[in-house]
């Protein structure tokens, strides 16, 4: 695990183990993923202190199952209370699309469509309270890898920031989720990107069918 974030820290800025190492009055290191408590290891040797994972820890980071979209299993859902996210994306595919795109560049169209079938199967437009300024966040973490194609090197996974207080899982005192985290390849480098938190508004290409 290369990133940790503060129990103290009510912003949850990720550290890497040099940030983390300089900082003063810590309290524990939690796991970006997973929201787990980390260990810090070989403390004493620089080149080699890192963060750790308890036995038998189910983190992505270091499971050999990559699932992405395990967490929407245990969201509450009710019949259609995200309809009107599903039709933002409908109204707004160019967008979402666009959205998806700044953060994973290679993403493709079939990509985006498989996201879509998945959201479906994964009940994503029952799901309650979920803000439709996250759809493309979501629809990211609807695949469980994106693989490596002539434009990616790399295969790469999504995954939400958890949610280390009380609060419900979008929202959380005082803000919602800030970060995407993604999980690249066999390496497992974690890169963190900012949550655009404006809608995704593109509506080009439901124009485009309109006219035809
Ligand atoms: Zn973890």
């Amino acid at each position: 695990m290369t990133l940790a974030y503060d129990s103290n820290d009510i912003s949850k800025m990720p550290l890497d183990i040099g940030g983390w190492l300089k900082k003063k009055n810590k309290g524990n290191p939690h796991c970006v993923l997973c929201n787990s408590i980390l260990s810090v290891r070989n403390l004493h040797n620089d080149r080699d202190t890192h963060f750790l994972h308890g036995a038998n820890s189910q983190c992505p980071s270091v499971a050999s199952i990559n699932v992405s979209s395990s967490y929407l299993k245990n969201l509450p859902k009710s019949r259609g209370a995200s309809a009107h996210v599903r039709d933002f994306v409908r109204d707004n595919l160019y967008g979402v699309f666009s959205r998806m795109r700044a953060v994973l560049s290679a993403i493709t169209w079939l990509e985006f469509k498989e996201c879509c079938e998945n959201a479906k199967r994964l009940q994503v437009w029952d799901l309650v309270d979920l803000p439709v300024e996250l759809i493309p966040y979501v629809l990211l973490t609807c695949k469980d890898s994106f693989p490596v194609s002539k434009y990616r090197t790399h295969s790469a996974s999504f995954f939400l920031e958890p949610n280390p207080s009380v609060g419900s899982y979008w929202n959380f005192s005082p803000t919602r989720k800030r970060i995407i985290y993604e999980v690249r390849g066999q390496s497992g480098t974690i890169v963190a990107h900012e949550i655009d938190a404006t809608p995704a508004q593109g509506s080009v290409i439901s124009q485009i069918i309109a006219l035809l």
